[in-house]
């Protein structure tokens, strides 16, 4: 699978403004048991390079997007990352394989509770899962060093996002394309990477703008946050 991910970053280094990720980044997807995390059904392809089912409609991440999102997120030893949208947990686990110190929030209660069980089962006891709307970030533990989006944005990235980002940050999240909405081949299914730098004054620049298809971020929905049930 790592041999796989790094020829596939070789081939989109145009996108990504680097030709091979982080090696700790590598360590982490070579170290990561991603079969722990699929459904029983789907374990026989846990480790090709494409997405999979993990119930209630929402899939995990193909390997290399979780990859180059660890990498592009600046993830490392005692950076303070929060993930947006746990789905199964294999994402937070990779980020803390890095040596990262890890916040996830998932909107779906059972795959909130289901996600931190199965990183408490792993060893993975350090991160922190939380049942919410993670548009809204988590903000008690704000600045963090890296934020990471696991689904679409509709518009723009959520503002409480960028201002849960510490100066020398970076907020990596999906978007959806501002061209799709006039685009006669353009669907739902067409959107963008973007990496938001945070500078040290404050302002922020944005880079990256690789092709991705991601869920949709459900931004907005009054009375999902709340306590932890992880
Ligand atoms: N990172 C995951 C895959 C994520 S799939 C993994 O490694 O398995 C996207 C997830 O985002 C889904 O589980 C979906 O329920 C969740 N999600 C969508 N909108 C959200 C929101 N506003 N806050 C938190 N999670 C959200």
């Amino acid at each position: 699978m790592v041999e796989i991910i790094a020829a596939e970053v070789a081939e989109t280094s145009h996108w990504l403004a680097r030709d091979h990720l982080d090696p700790r980044v590598m360590a982490a997807m070579a170290e990561v048991p991603r079969h722990a995390f699929v459904p029983a059904h789907s374990r026989g392809a846990a480790y090709e390079n494409r997405p999979l089912p993990i119930g209630h409609g929402q899939t995990i991440s193909q390997p290399y997007i979780v990859a180059i999102m660890t990498d592009l997120s600046g993830a490392g030893p005692g950076r303070k990352v929060l993930e947006v949208g746990t789905g199964c947990g294999y994402q937070a686990a990779v980020l803390a394989a890095t040596g990262a110190r890890v916040w996830t929030i998932e909107t779906v209660p059972e795959l909130a509770r289901q996600a931190a069980f199965r990183l408490a089962e792993l060893g993975y006891d350090g991160i922190r899962v939380r049942h919410g709307d993670g548009s809204k970030g988590w903000p008690e533990e704000a600045p963090f060093d890296g934020i990471l989006v696991t689904a679409a944005a509709s518009r723009r990235p959520p503002a409480a996002l960028i201002e849960q980002l510490a100066p020398g940050g970076h907020l990596v999240i999906p978007v959806e394309h501002r061209a799709a909405r006039f685009s006669l081949f353009g669907g739902a299914g067409d959107q963008e990477l973007l990496v938001i730098a945070k500078n040290e004054d404050g302002s922020v620049r944005e880079t990256c703008h690789l092709p991705v298809a991601f869920v949709p971020l459900i931004e907005g929905i009054e009375g999902k946050t709340g306590p932890g049930d992880g």
